[in-house]
This record gives C-alpha cells, sequence and structure tokens, in this order.
C-alpha cells in the first residue's frame, strides 16, 4: 500500500549537502509491523518525515494505495495527513494546556464531527487505551506511558490506515515500553500499517513483522522476522473537512488563558489607548459636525462674485448717523452701560422706480430690499426679516432649503431660538408652535408714541401663522444664537406688508438689552424709535465670552463685541444685487452711478471669523488624527511583538496541529481569531470605561465654558457614529495584526517544528 522509488532527501547546507535519505526502494503493506532501526543521525526522522507527508523527497516519488503523490499541493498533503497518517512521537507531542480527552478531541475537531461524536469518539479511543480514568487529567498529571497512550490515542482518532511512531518508546521505561509494543502490535494485526522508528534492537525483533536498518540514508538490510497478515489495500481517503469555526475560538480562548499573563498584560496596555482613541474619535466626529456648520459661509455661492450690495449713502455718512444715535443713546443712559445701539435700521434708500431701473441693467437678475420690521409679539420684540431668494437663504442665514418659505405662504418661520425666546424657555420644547396663529404688531415711527403700549395699534397688527420651527443648530450650530432675535418671511410676504402699511419712510431702530428675557423697553430717540428686546441672544459670540448661564451675569465685553458687530450691521441700508453672468464692467459702471457698491462689510467679517474657526477646527481635526494613529500603533505594536513571541513558544503546538492535518488557513485562523478576542474583549471593557469618562469631561468643559449655550452642543457630547467607528476601526486594525505572526506560524514546516534536540 505504501511503495518508496528512489527516495532521497538533501539538505543543502553552506559547506556541503547532506543526503539524509540517500535512494530509499521499499515497499510495505497492511498489516505489517516494520520497525526502521539505525544509529542517530542515520535518517530515520527523515525518511518517517517523508512518508507521513510533513515533508517532501528532493528526488523520487511516494505511491500510496496507488495513487502517486508527486503531483501533490500542501492542501492534498494537509488532508493526507489528516485522513491517512497517524504520528506517534518520542517526547509525546501532547498540547500541555489541553487534557488527555481534549487533546483526543482536537485531533476529531479537524474532521467535521458534531462535538456529541467527537466527545463518543475521544472516548472509545480512551477505553481502548485503557485510560478512561485519566481522560481529564493535564499532560503534566500523566506517566509516561500514560502520555504515550493518550498520543496514541490521537493518532487513532481519525481512523488512519498508516501509524508513524518515531521512537515512541524512547522515553519510556521497560515495562511501559512493553505495553506500548503490545498495543501497537495490536494495531498492525488489525489491519493497519504500523512504521516504528526505533533505537532498541531488541523491542523490533520481539514485536515487529519486518525490520528495516539504515545507515547514512540508505537501507543496509530489510529483513521479514515474523508472518503479517495480508489485508487488501484501502481506496486512499480524500475527506476535505477542516478546522470547525468553534474549535478555532476554544483554541484562541484556550491560549490566551494559558497565556494569563500575557493576555492581562496586552489588554492592560490596549484598554487605556482604546479609551482614549473612543474619546478622541468622539471628539473628532463632533469638530466635523462644527466644520459643516461653515458650509453655508464658505460655500460656492459666496465664492462667486455673484452678489453685491448697493447704497446712496457714503461709509462716512452711515458712521455718523449711527454715532449721532449712538450717542443720543447713551445720553439717555438706559440701560447703562449695557446698551447696544442702533442694532438695526430700516431706510428706504431708493424709490421702486430706481429699483427697476437697476434690474435693467446687464447681468441683474435682482435687487432686493434688504427688508426688516421690528415687530412684537407677546410684548417681546423680534426683528422681522424677508428672505432673499433660497439659495442666498441658505448662506447668508442658514436657513435650511427644505425650511424656505415658499412665496404664497403668508406666515413666519422661526428659528428654534427664536421660539424659545418666545416661550420664555430656554429648554423648552417649541416643534408645537408649528400651524399656530400667531399676532405681531409692525412699529411705525411716525405713530410710534412715546410709550410703548400706544404705538400698539390695531391698524398695525397682522394675524398670520407659524409656518416652521426652523432647527438651525443642525445646520449652523455656531451661529444659532444669531437667529434668536429674527423672525422669517418670503420676500413676497415682506413685500406685501410693505405695501400694506406703506412703509417707505419708515425708519425704525432698536437696541437690545443685556437679558433677553426682560420684558420689553421701547424709548423714542431722535431720528427714531428703541425698542430693547431678544436681540441680545443674536450675538453668536455671547456666551464664549461671558461664560455663564443665560440669565447670571453680563459684563462690559458684550458692550465691545456689540461695537464690533454693529459696524457691520449697517447693510439694512444697502440693497442687495443678484448678479447673473452677463454682469460686465460697463454692468458695473452703470451700478455704480446709483451709489456705492460694495460687498457687504458684516459678511467680509463673517466669512473672515468663519474662515479662521475653520483653520482652526482643521488644525484640531489634523492633531487630534494624528494622536489617535500615535494613541492607536503604540499598543497595537505591542500585541503583535507578544504574539510574535508566542509563535517561539508554540513552534511545538503548531507543529503538532499541522502533523495532524490543520492547513496553513487552519493556523492562521487561530492566531487570528487569538489578537480578534484580545481586541474585543479590551474593545469592550474600554467602552464601558470610556462611556462615562467622555460624560465626565464633557460635564467638565460644559461647566466651565457653558459649550452648549455658546455652540449649540458640546464637543464631547456622545457621538455614537464616531464611538462606533473607533470601535470598529480599533479592534479591526489590532485583529488584522494578528495576521502578521499567524502568517508567519502557519507557514512554519511541520518537520522543523517536530524535530527533536
Ligand atoms: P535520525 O532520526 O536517524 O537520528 P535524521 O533523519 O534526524 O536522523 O537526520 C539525518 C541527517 O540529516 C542528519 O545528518 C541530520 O543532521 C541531517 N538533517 C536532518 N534535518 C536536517 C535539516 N533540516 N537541515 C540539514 N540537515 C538535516
Ligand atoms: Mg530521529
Amino acid at each position: 500500500m505504501l511503495k518508496l522509488e528512489n527516495i532521497t532527501k538533501r539538505y543543502e547546507l553552506k559547506k556541503k549537502t547532506v543526503y539524509a535519505v540517500n535512494n530509499v526502494n521499499m515497499t510495505f503493506h497492511k498489516g505489517e509491523f516494520v520497525s526502521i532501526l539505525g544509529l542517530s543521525g542515520s535518517g530515520k526522522t527523515t525518511l518517517v518525515s517523508q512518508l507521513g507527508g510533513l515533508d517532501q523527497p528532493s528526488e523520487g516519488r511516494i505511491i500510496v494505495n496507488g495513487v502517486d503523490t508527486s503531483s501533490f499541493k500542501q492542501q492534498d498533503w494537509n488532508n493526507y495527513r489528516k485522513n491517512n497518517i497517524g504520528f506517534v512521537f518520542q517526547d509525546f507531542h501532547l498540547i500541555a494546556h489541553l487534557t488527555a480527552k481534549e487533546n483526543i478531541e482536537i485531533a476529531l475537531s479537524l474532521s467535521g464531527l458534531t462535538p456529541k461524536e467527537k466527545s463518543d469518539r475521544a472516548e472509545e479511543l480512551l477505553a481502548l487505551m485503557g485510560i478512561t480514568e485519566q481522560r481529564d487529567q493535564l499532560p503534566k498529571q500523566l506517566s509516561g506511558g500514560q502520555k504515550q497512550r493518550v498520543a496514541i490515542a490521537r493518532a487513532l482518532s481519525n481512523k488512519p490506515d498508516i501509524i508513524l511512531a518515531d521512537e515512541p518508546t524512547g522515553a519510556l521505561d521497560p515495562d511501559t515500553s512493553v505495553q506500548i509494543m503490545e498495543i501497537l502490535q495490536a494495531l498492525a494485526e488489525n489491519g493497519h500499517l504500523v512504521i516504528m522508528v526505533t533505537h532498541n534492537k531488541y523491542l523490533a525483533r520481539d514485536y515487529s513483522t519486518r525490520i528495516v536498518a539504515l545507515e547514512s540514508g540508505k537501507i543496509i538490510s530489510n529483513e521479514e522476522v515474523r508472518p503479517s497478515k495480508q489485508y487488501k489495500d484501502d481506496q486512499l481517503s480524500t475527506d476535505k473537512s477542516s478546522l470547525q469555526f468553534f474549535t478555532a475560538v476554544k483554541i484562541a480562548m484556550n491560549n490566551l488563558k494559558i497565556r494569563k499573563k500575557s493576555t492581562i498584560f496586552s489588554m492592560v496596555s490596549l484598554i487605556p489607548s482604546m479609551v482614549l482613541i473612543f474619546g478622541i474619535m468622539n471628539l473628532i466626529f463632533n469638530m466635523s459636525g462644527y466644520k459643516a456648520d461653515f458650509k453655508p459661509l464658505l460655500g460656492d455661492v459666496l465664492g462667486k462674485d455673484n452678489l453685491l450690495y448697493v447704497t446712496p449713502f457714503e461709509d462716512e455718512q452711515l458712521e455718523s448717523t449711527q454715532k449721532t444715535i449712538y450717542k443720543e443713546v447713551n445720553r439717555l443712559n438706559v440701560y447703562n452701560p449695557r446698551i447696544e445701539p442702533f442694532k438695526n435700521t430700516i431706510i428706504e434708500p431708493y424709490t421702486d422706480d430706481a429699483i427697476s431701473d437697476m434690474e435693467d441693467i446687464e447681468g441683474v437678475d435682482k435687487v432686493l430690499r434688504n427688508t426688516y420690521f421690528d415687530v412684537i409679539i407677546d410684548e417681546k420684540p423680534f426683528l422681522l426679516m424677508a428672505l432673499p431668494p433660497k439659495a442666498y437663504a441658505s448662506y447668508q442665514y442658514g436657513v435650511p432649503k427644505k425650511h424656505y418659505p415658499e412665496d404664497h405662504e403668508e406666515g413666519i418661520i422661526m428659528s428654534s431660538e427664536a421660539a424659545k425666546v418666545l416661550l420664555q424657555d430656554n429648554h423648552a420644547s417649541v416643534k408645537h408652535l408649528v400651524g399656530t396663529d400667531i399676532t405681531f404688531n409692525i412699529y411705525n415711527y411716525k405713530s410710534a408714541a412715546i410709550k410703548l403700549p400706544s404705538i400698539m395699534e390695531e391698524k398695525n397688527v397682522i394675524h398670520t401663522k407659524v409656518i416652521d420651527i426652523m432647527d438651525i443648530s443642525t445646520k449652523t450650530k455656531l451661529m444659532s444664537n444669531y437667529h434668536a432675535g429674527y423672525i422669517y418671511v418670503s420676500y413676497g410676504y415682506a413685500e406685501s406688508l410693505r405695501e400694506r402699511f406703506d412703509l417707505d419712510d419708515f425708519t425704525l431702530f432698536s437696541y437690545s438689552v443685556p437679558d433677553p428675557f426682560k420684558s420689553v423697553v421701547g424709548v423714542e430717540v431722535e431720528g427714531g424709535f428703541l425698542i430693547t428686546g431678544p436681540q441680545l441672544v443674536a450675538d453668536p459670540l455671547r456666551h464664549l465670552r461671558i461664560k455663564t448661564s443665560l440669565q447670571e451675569k453680563y459684563n462690559l465685553f458684550q458692550f465691545r463685541e456689540f461695537d464690533l458687530n454693529m459696524r457691520g450691521n449697517n447693510y439694512s441700508v444697502k440693497h442687495t444685487v443678484i448678479l447673473n453672468d452677463a454682469f460686465n464692467k460697463d454692468s458695473l459702471a452703470k451700478l455704480k452711478e446709483y451709489g456705492h457698491v460694495t460687498k457687504s462689510r458684516f459678511d467680509a467679517y463673517s466669512v473672515e471669523s468663519a474662515k479662521k474657526t475653520n483653520e482652526y477646527i482643521n488644525y484640531s481635526l489634523l492633531s487630534a488624527t494624528l494622536i489617535a494613529v500615535v494613541v492607536i500603533l503604540i499598543p497595537t505594536l505591542l500585541v503583535c511583538v507578544i504574539l510574535y513571541v508566542s509563535i517561539i513558544l508554540r513552534t511545538k503546538e503548531i507543529g503538532i496541529l499541522k502533523s495532524i492535518g490543520a492547513r496553513n488557513k487552519d493556523i492562521l485562523n487561530i492566531f487570528t481569531m487569538e489578537s480578534g478576542i484580545l481586541a474585543l474583549s479590551s474593545g469592550i471593557i474600554s467602552l464601558v470605561v470610556a462611556l462615562p469618562l467622555i460624560q465626565y469631561v464633557r460635564n467638565i468643559l460644559e461647566s466651565e465654558y457653558d459649550l452648549q449655550a455658546s455652540l449649540g452642543s458640546n464637543p464631547m457630547d456622545y457621538n455614537m457614529l464616531g464611538i462606533i467607528t473607533a470601535f470598529i476601526l480599533s479592534v479591526g486594525i489590532i485583529t488584522m495584526i494578528g495576521l502578521l505572526p499567524g502568517r508567519k506560524a502557519s507557514k512554519l514546516q511541520p518537520n522543523t517544528l517536530l524535530k527533536h534536540e
């Protein structure tokens, strides 16, 4: 059944070539018990390795049950070992951390049996070897003879035709040796081919049917000592089942348990890094959210020169007007010194005719009045603002496109911030306001008396409804407070209000008090009427500056901040000119006949600060990412090193798995599984630690900097997407790193793994 033709195994060493096996020809049959005798170094182990497919000959061919193995690929050899060969070694090669029974079962797990079938077969073999009692003992708790019985049971587990035993009694005392010989003899008599390497010629003579003597890799004698039973050859078994997933998991788990110290060490070094990664990724994902806030300001629309402002006023003129009113406000000392002067002015600088003439200029699409009305709703002042066309509304004011009020809808939309001011509750849910009727008063300078209630004339009252609440915080978190003082209407609706109230010669002023929840105060000044109200909330920088909660103290910072803002705000007297591609130098010259043509300073200021903040966020994102990379790299490398070291400690075990037919892939799976289990369990523990820690940092940031109010959200708010990404990424990377040592381990040759020193 086993035929060797001109088998030669050469080892090319640096200086010379060693012929470990030299031109061997021989045939073995089922039922034979062959002893191979020879001095140390005569090539016995090498020959047995060739027979067992642990190693392939340099020349010649091996024919098994009529099948020529010279065309075998690695996979065929694995299957050949698993299905046809049972190995028994001098030093037993049992896996130290598995019990007697488990050592047998591990071989069975390569042949696709159910756990029950495996257990039954293992019990059967334990009984056959007479070691049922020792089934739950570890190798170190077994005697030499018992260990060799376990090894033989394991060799028999897959019902192989051929048993290869390399000095099976080399480590046993004479009595035990005899018992093992009897077992091997019985196996041969029952139809196995047993090939045994031994030093002991007496044992060979007493038990085997044939003795082959080797010297320097050559056969020097080959004699039949007693007749063997004749058996018919079988078909070569080609079962291809392989290591089962759960067995791989079990082996991996076991390995981790056995190497408890290095496992704990790995986890202890992984967990802090993973916790840090969760925190950093949480931050990174939130930061990218802030970044998205700037899109409206930094978007394409603004980059193109398709928007200009035109005003008949000189800048100096505007400034002096403001200064006059500013002085007046200070003189009146309404809320000295925390008053914001001249917040919004509505002056109608052009007649309708002038506007339509401007619209006739080539390349001018539309000239929009910047229409604001000061209005009162429930005794709270707001600024009613006409929205420019959809695209502009979205970048100028951060109005999400889906919330843009179409012209036919004669209602108002409020930002959720404005709605909160209306409800006088910063934490109120505001959605229920959608669809409710609402009444507001428009302030009319001419009819405005000194005292506020008297200007609430019936003819200025508008009954309408809230058509939408915009959750602007989803789009422009950083600008959200800006929206608190505004309510919006469509441009068309604003125009119709203008007609109804003949607002052309209105001049309305408003200013704000530090506390938006204070009731309305109005006062008339020269050239206008001042109201106080929520516009202060409109300052996006306010909470960054004062770092206190909304109702608490305010200080002079605000005043300066508003001074800065105010200068920009004069664009309410500028008309927005929307251009198309046909706009040219001539058109610009014509437009300039109507007044100053500029890009709004307010926009320049916003864009500038948005750009700066955007840059700042970019840098922070970059550095956070770099830190994340370093933080994850260090423990990952450590795990890699630990796994590499473990290969060295486990070459024997890998060799055993290979000798019983494990494929390279199975070894790789076990290693990857180990790093995977390590990564996953560290990941879960890290998550449990990280979540409250993130919450803790968030709360500290919140109490120190009041970020919720100023940024619309805290950068350490839970960002589940960020945390999940961090989890998948870090667990994935650490698992993948197991592939490196795993590949190395899987490529080790089984014969070198099992060579005994
Ligand atoms: P035995 O089992 O009879 O003691 P071996 O089969 O282990 O002998 O070795 C036979 C010869 O081949 C020895 O001279 C040994 O040094 C050499 N040899 C075995 N394996 C290798 C190897 N991997 N590289 C080089 N020489 C080897
Ligand atoms: Mg040897």
